[in-house]
């Protein structure tokens, strides 16, 4: 049996370099976060399949998606965050590098035994 399914990591929040809040119109104290979901193979992360980024005001905690940014200054650097400083961590590929490392040592082993 198959045990697989899908979990996620969380992104450390960061904040935003400007920004406006739209809902309680503070300055400058927008942060983003947010989580990456990936596909599980009996809890070993196999692939990445998304992530989910939004912002959060720092004073009055409201929370936000892109497409209730109306500010293009927070939209900007909103995107420029999305798109630059979220890295999908290495270890949610371990699944597809260990699956990787099998499909080779199985096509390589006929050779090594033909060696001897
Ligand atoms: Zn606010």
């Amino acid at each position: 049996m198959i045990i697989f399914g899908t979990s996620s990591s969380t992104i450390a929040p960061q904040k935003l370099d400007n920004g406006i809040c739209p809902h309680c119109g503070t300055q400058n104290n927008m942060w983003v976060q947010g989580y990456k979901k990936y596909v599980h193979v009996f809890w070993i992360p196999f692939f990445p399949i998304g992530k989910k980024v939004y912002t959060v005001c720092g004073h009055c905690k409201g929370a936000f998606e892109k497409r209730e940014i109306q500010n293009q200054e927070l939209l900007n650097s909103f995107e420029d965050f999305k798109k630059n400083k979220i890295k999908t961590p290495w270890y949610h590929f371990i699944g597809l590098i260990l699956l990787a490392f099998a499909i080779v040592f199985v096509s390589i082993m006929p050779y090594l035994a033909n060696n001897n």
